[in-house]
């Protein structure tokens, strides 16, 4: 009897630090079960020896943020059976999105010396904004075990069981006394998606959103409590606009912003498909 194929892995990046793709290796008590069977086909992190595809399941990482990259994000979906997007960068837009709230322009003039050589868009956005997406796994960078699970579910023919609940419930689960109550800690847990195990308040910290918004995040009352903590509009803003500041409903929780207005002259716009901002899981 022939041996069925295994299913074909890819992992691709787009702009990121990588360190989404570096939990994949991080599993090491699990990578060997995961290669026994998946057909990492596609992984350049790991080893530059690829298959061409197309692939059964695809992680992107990373955001959008060249002409390039838009055109390879399609062909990235054409070629993908699932595509799941991993990390704040690719379901978010990531710490490069804060280009989104000024002008690219005078951002390139004072940062690089030569800002002629760059060709870039002005804005950093989420891969679900230019393609249709399968899941998002949320964190900056990703948990593991969150990351293990969307592999099995995807191996088993399920959908992952991943909450979408907020980090307060992990924290009470641990059993943690909340720092905000307790000592008036400032900590986003309320509003920030689930993931982490409730890393920061379990060592007496509060909670800075890396994981993005929850589903039902209520950033009124969070922007409440937070002010009740002495925080000014000035800090409140900073606090949401750090890994996930392009993500709804952090981009606009502290002040309403309007979509950028100004692109850099060489690259095309962003051409946003219907589904633009529809992810999945959103
Ligand atoms: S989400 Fe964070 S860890 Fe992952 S690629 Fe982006 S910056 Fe790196
Ligand atoms: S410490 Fe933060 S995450 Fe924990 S219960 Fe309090 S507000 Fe929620
Ligand atoms: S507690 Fe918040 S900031 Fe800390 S790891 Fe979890 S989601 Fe990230």
């Amino acid at each position: 009897m022939t041996e069925r194929p295994k299913p074909k892995l890819a992992v691709w990046k787009f702009a990121s630090c990588d360190g989404c793709q570096l939990t994949l290796l991080d599993c090491e008590d699990e990578l060997l079960a995961v290669a026994d069977q998946l057909d990492i086909a596609y992984f350049l992190e790991a080893s530059s020896a690829t298959v061409a595809g197309p692939y059964d399941l695809s992680l992107v990482e990373g955001s959008i943020t060249t002409e390039e990259d838009v055109a390879r994000i399609q062909e990235v979906r054409r070629q993908s059976k699932a595509l799941v997007t991993i990390g704040a960068c690719a379901t978010a837009g990531g710490i490069q999105a804060l280009r989104n709230f000024g002008d690219v322009e005078e951002l390139l003039r004072i940062v690089y010396a030569t800002p002629a050589f760059l060709s870039t868009l002005a804005t950093s956005t989420a891969i679900a904004d230019h393609v249709p997406v399968d899941f998002e796994l949320r964190g900056c960078p990703i948990d593991r075990r969150q990351l293990l699970e969307v592999i099995g579910a995807h191996l088993a023919g399920r959908s992952p069981v991943i909450g979408s609940h907020s980090v307060c419930i992990e924290c009470k689960q641990k059993g943690n006394p909340c720092v905000m109550v307790a000592d008036g800690t400032p900590c986003l847990g309320p509003v920030t998606h689930a993931g982490c195990g409730a890393l920061c308040p379990t060592f007496s910290r509060g909670c800075y959103g890396c994981f993005g918004p929850a589903e039902t995040a209520n950033t009124p009352s969070m922007i409440a409590a937070l002010e009740a903590t002495g925080m000014s509009a000035a800090e409140i803003e900073r606090v949401f606009h750090t890994f996930n500041a392009w993500s709804e409903p952090f981009r606009s929780g502290p002040v309403p912003v309007a979509p950028p207005a100004r692109r850099t002259g060489r690259p095309a716009t962003v051409t946003q498909p219907a589904d633009a901002g529809k992810g999945p899981n959103r």
